[in-house]
C-alpha cells in the first residue's frame, strides 16, 4: 500500500481530490464470493460473470408488422404487384409449414416466424385488398423490409450483460429473453457503521448541555442503503482508546468496509491515529477540498480478517461529501461493480459563488429549468460543514473543480444530480 501518498501528517500539504480517489481505487481489492441468483431476486446486484447468450435472439426471422408476407423478389417497380393471399394466417407462436409459391402471399401478425422463403412483410396499411388480390404500389416497399432478421438482437455465443453490471430492469428482461432463470453474481458487501464522539446521544436519548445528536448515523445508514450493501450498523461510540478498539476489531471480524464518521481531524486524540496504525495501514489525509478535509483510508487487519477503512470527518455536510466524493464509488467497486460515470449537468448559476482556486469545493444547490429551458442552479442558503439543512434542501452538489476562481452569476457550472447519486 505504499500508494497510499504521503503518510500521516505531512503537515501544511494538501491532496488534490482526484489523488484521493486514484489512490483509494489503486489500493482496492474486491470481493470474490459469487452466487446464483433468481432473476426475480437480482435487481440492484452486481454480476460476478458475463452473461453469455445461450440462443440466437431473436431465434426465428420474423415479421414486424402485421401485414402479408412476401417473396421481395416479386415486388415490381414499373406498376403495382399483386399478389394472391392464402386463406390462412400465421400468427405469434404458431409458425406455418407449408410453402407460400410464387405470385401468391399471406397474412401474418407482428412477432411470427416468417415461412419458408419469405423475406418481407407489407403493411397492412401500404397495400389493398380487393376482390383481385393484394395489390402494393411500385416504391412503397423494398425488398427484406419489416423483417427482423434471426440474432439481430443478440447472436448466440454474444456477451449479453457484462460483468461487473449493477443489474437494472432492462437487464433482468434481457436475461429472461435468453431464457435464463438465475444469474451469478457477487454476495453483497457487507459495510459496519459507527459515529464516534462524546457528544453525541442518539435520537430517543435525553440530550444534556453540551450534547447533539448523531446525524451521521443516519444520513450515512441511507447512504449506505442506496448501494444496495449489507449493513452492520455498530452505533455509538464514545472517544474512549477501549471503546474504539473493541468496536474496530468487531467492525473488521465481521465486515468488508468500515465507514466511520468523526474522529479524525488534527485536533483529535492521538490514540485514533496510534490504534488505526496498529491495526493495518492507514493515510491520514488533508484533502484540498470543502467540505471535508480530514479523511482516513487504509486496510485494517484484525487475525486472520481484514476491512478497508473509510474515516469521514465529523461535520454533517463533510460526512455525506466526502461519502459521496471518495466512498460510494470505492465501496461499489469493492462490491465489484463497474461504477457507472456520476451524471453532471452544466447549469448556470444564479448568484455570485466565492470561491478560491487550489481546492475543490462542493457546494448545495437547487437545479430548475429556466423560462428560456436551460438549467440553472441556486445556492442553498448557508454553507457551513455543519449546516445540513443546506444539503436537505438541495437537489444537487455544485462541484468547483481545483482550479477554478470565484464564479460570476450567469455563469455555468458543474453539478452532481442527487437523481442517479443517491
Ligand atoms: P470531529 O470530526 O469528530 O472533530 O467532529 C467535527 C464536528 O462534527 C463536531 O462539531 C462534532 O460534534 C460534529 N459531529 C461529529 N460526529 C457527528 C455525528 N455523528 N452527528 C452529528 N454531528 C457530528
Ligand atoms: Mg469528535
Amino acid at each position: 500500500m505504499s500508494d497510499l501518498g504521503p503518510s500521516p501528517l505531512v503537515s501544511g500539504q494538501e491532496m488534490h481530490v482526484h489523488a484521493a480517489r486514484e489512490a483509494i481505487h489503486a489500493a482496492l481489492r474486491p470481493i470474490a464470493d459469487t452466487l446464483a441468483l433468481p432473476l426475480d431476486k437480482a435487481l440492484g446486484r452486481v454480476l460476478a460473470a458475463d452473461v453469455v447468450s445461450p440462443i440466437d435472439v431473436p431465434a426465428h426471422d420474423n415479421s414486424a408488422m402485421d401485414g402479408y408476407a412476401l417473396h421481395g423478389a416479386a415486388l415490381s417497380a414499373d406498376g403495382p404487384t399483386v399478389l394472391q393471399a392464402l386463406p390462412t394466417t400465421v400468427f405469434a407462436g404458431a409458425p406455418y409449414g407449408g410453402r407460400v409459391a410464387a405470385g401468391e402471399c399471406i397474412r401474418i401478425m407482428t412477432g411470427a416466424v416468417m415461412p419458408e422463403g419469405l423475406d418481407t412483410v407489407v403493411p397492412i396499411e401500404l397495400c389493398r385488398v380487393d376482390g383481385h388480390g393484394v395489390s402494393i404500389a411500385p416504391g412503397v416497399l423494398r425488398a427484406g423490409e419489416n423483417r427482423r432478421k434471426r440474432g439481430e438482437d443478440l447472436a448466440r455465443g454474444g456477451v449479453a450483460l457484462p460483468a461487473g453490471r449493477v443489474l437494472r430492469p432492462a437487464d433482468l428482461g434481457l436475461a429472461a429473453s435468453l431464457g435464463l432463470q438465475t444469474v451469478q453474481v457477487f454476495r453483497p458487501l457487507r459495510v459496519a457503521l459507527f459515529s464516534t464522539g462524546d457528544e453525541l446521544r442518539t435520537p430517543g436519548q435525553a440530550l444534556e448541555p453540551g450534547c447533539i445528536y448523531d446525524s451521521n448515523r443516519y444520513s450515512l445508514l441511507g447512504a449506505l442503503q442506496r448501494l444496495g450493501v449489507e449493513i452492520l450498523d455498530l452505533g455509538l461510540v464514545p472517544d474512549d482508546p477501549v471503546a474504539l478498539q473493541r468496536t474496530m476489531e468487531r467492525a473488521v471480524a465481521e465486515a468488508d468496509a468500515v465507514v466511520t464518521s468523526g474522529g479524525v481531524s488534527m485536533g483529535d486524540a492521538d490514540y485514533t491515529r496510534d490504534l488505526l496504525a496498529r491495526m493495518g495501514e492507514v493515510a491520514f489525509w488533508k484533502v484540498a477540498m470543502r467540505p471535508g478535509r480530514p479523511f482516513a483510508f487504509g486496510e485494517l487487519k484484525h487475525g486472520a480478517r481484514s476491512a478497508w477503512l473509510f474515516a469521514l470527518p465529523g461535520n454533517p455536510v463533510a460526512a455525506l461529501v466526502t461519502f459521496y466524493a471518495f466512498a460510494r464509488e470505492a465501496l461499489l467497486a469493492l462490491g465489484g461493480a463497474t461504477p457507472n460515470p456520476l451524471v453532471t449537468l452544466q447549469a448556470r448559476s444564479l448568484a455570485p459563488l466565492r470561491k478560491r482556486p487550489g481546492r475543490t469545493e462542493y457546494q448545495r444547490g437547487i437545479v430548475s429549468r429556466a423560462d428560456d429551458g436551460q438549467w440553472q442552479v441556486q445556492i442553498t442558503g448557508a454553507q457551513g460543514a455543519g449546516i445540513l439543512r443546506s444539503l436537505s434542501q438541495a437537489n444537487a452538489l455544485v462541484v468547483l473543480a481545483h482550479e477554478q476562481g470565484s464564479v460570476a452569476a450567469g455563469e455555468p457550472v458543474t453539478v452532481w444530480l442527487f437523481d442517479g447519486l443517491v
